[in-house]
Parts: C-alpha cells; structure tokens; sequence
C-alpha cells in the first residue's frame, strides 16, 4: 500500500498498548500518514518515549497516555479531561496480553487479567472516544483481534474468547454507529514477530505457517492505515485477517 493513497493527513489518533510491537508500528504508520498521535502504554515509559521520539522526529505531535485500559478510573483519569478538549478521528484499540496454559490448569487470574485487557479495555477506552465520535459524525475504529479468535488455538482459551468476543463488539458496534458515519472493523493477525510470539517454538510454528514466516508489525500497521484511510469509506463491521495464510 503506498503512503499517497492514505488520506489521514491532519488527523488525531489514539493507539492503546502503542509502547511496543504491533502497537508501536501503528502508531509510527499512523504519524507518517500525519495523524497526530495520543500513545497509550501501561508499564514501559521508556519503549513508549522512544516511540514518541521517533514520531516527533516526522514533525507530528505525541502526547503519552498511562494508563492499564482494563482500569475504568485510570482511563476516565486520563482521557475524561483530553476528550473535553479535543475528539481523536481514530481510535486503535491494540493492548492486548496472553497468558497461555492448558484450561484445566488456567487461573482465575490468568482468565481474569486476558479477558478485562481486552473487553474491558475495550469498553474503557471505546465508550467515552465514540460518543465524540457520534457527535462529530466522523470517526474510525480498529481493534486488533487475531486469529485465535476466529480459529481457536489449544492453551489459549481466554485468549480466544477475549478475541472472538471482540469481533462480536465490533460488528454491534459497528451496526450501531454507521449512520453517524463512524466505521469500525478489526484486523485478526497471525503470528506477528514481537514480545508476544518470543517464547513461542519457532521450529513446530513456522512449517504451519504458507508463507513460510512471521509477519512483521508493519504489515498489520498498513493494514489499519488503510482502514482509516478516505479509500476505506465503504468498510465496517469487517475482520480483517492478515496470517500468512494460516487460516482461511
Ligand atoms: P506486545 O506484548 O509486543 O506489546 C503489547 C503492548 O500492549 C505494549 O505496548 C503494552 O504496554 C500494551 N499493554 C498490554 N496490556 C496493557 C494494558 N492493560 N493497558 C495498556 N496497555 C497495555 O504485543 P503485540 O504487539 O504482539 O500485540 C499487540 C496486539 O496484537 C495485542 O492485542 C495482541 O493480542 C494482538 N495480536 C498479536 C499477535 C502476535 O503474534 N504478536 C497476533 C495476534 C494478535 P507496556 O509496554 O507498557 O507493557
């Protein structure tokens, strides 16, 4: 996808979970088609300084958001006053955790702490964004899904029930707000190369993969980059999937 078919020039963005990986490559995409980036993190102030660095370096404006999406106080904290005074044309809803294991042998915390990231966080951050985005008339929204959340993946059954129920929220929402000409679709990533997949075999992983290897992060960013862009106006309610072709 070039950069001249994106049209999101002059806009505002705000990426959850920007700090690293997938997140931090959307956030860089979304500067270099000259958004205006609001970069959410959690713990890693450093990898999310030098992300800001590296946009300020394209000549757009950063601003560093801390907040734990799943936390409803913090993100009211901390968005409540900057949506009284400005409204993001986009919003990435990227945080995300695993904390793989068999089910039986699953904690309450590993199931708790996977599913409040993603649905909660979801609901934390979407619900106050989307209100400015209905009263503007205007607005996108992407949410990383991935794979597990279509296809299912043993040792990752909270995973692959915050990412399905994701999927879900995106095509309610969606039916939702298309009047107000608010569009929202997802992108469900295969094995993408970031702190998430370090621990992974590589060795029984890659043989299942068509395309022979993992995708990078900024594959999916010119995925979501073209979601927010003029050219995708006619989208919403859709998952996107981008795996190497390891689920049709
Ligand atoms: P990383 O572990 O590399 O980065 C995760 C990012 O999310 C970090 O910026 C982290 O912040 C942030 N984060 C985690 N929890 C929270 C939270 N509660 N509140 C705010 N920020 C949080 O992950 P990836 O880049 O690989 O994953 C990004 C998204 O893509 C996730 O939703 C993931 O599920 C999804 N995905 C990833 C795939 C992959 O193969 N990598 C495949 C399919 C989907 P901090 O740095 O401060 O900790």
């Amino acid at each position: 996808m070039s950069q001249t078919r994106n049209l999101a020039g002059g806009k505002l963005a705000l990426v959850t979970g920007g700090s690293r990986g997938i997140g931090a490559a959307i956030a860089a995409r979304l500067a270099s088609d000259g958004c205006d980036i609001w970069l959410n993190y959690r713990r890693r102030k450093d990898c999310a300084e030098a992300v800001a660095d590296k946009i300020r370096a394209m000549g757009r404006a950063c601003r560093l958001l801390e907040f734990d999406v799943a936390n409803a106080e913090q993100v009211a904290g901390v968005l409540g006053p900057l949506l009284a005074e400005h409204a993001p044309d986009i919003l990435v809803n990227n945080a995300g955790l695993s904390r793989d294991t068999i089910f039986g042998l699953m904690s309450d915390q590993d199931w708790g702490e996977v599913i409040d990231t993603s649905l909660r966080g979801f609901f934390n951050v979407t619900r106050p964004v989307v209100q400015t985005m209905i009263h503007r008339r205007r607005g996108r929204i992407v949410t990383i899904s991935s794979t597990s959340g279509l296809s299912g993946v043993p040792g990752q059954v909270n995973y692959a029930a915050a990412k399905a129920g994701l999927i879900g929220a995106t095509k309610a929402l969606a039916l939702e707000v298309a009047r107000r000409h608010v569009l929202v679709n997802a992108v469900a990533p295969g094995f993408i190369e970031t702190d998430m997949v370090g621990h992974l075999p590589m060795d029984l992983i890659l043989p299942r993969i068509p395309l022979g290897r993992l995708g990078r992060p900024e594959e999916v960013a010119a995925l979501v980059s073209f979601l927010c862009s003029d050219e995708a106006e006619y989208i919403t309610g859709q998952v996107f999937s981008i795996n190497g072709g390891i689920y049709t």
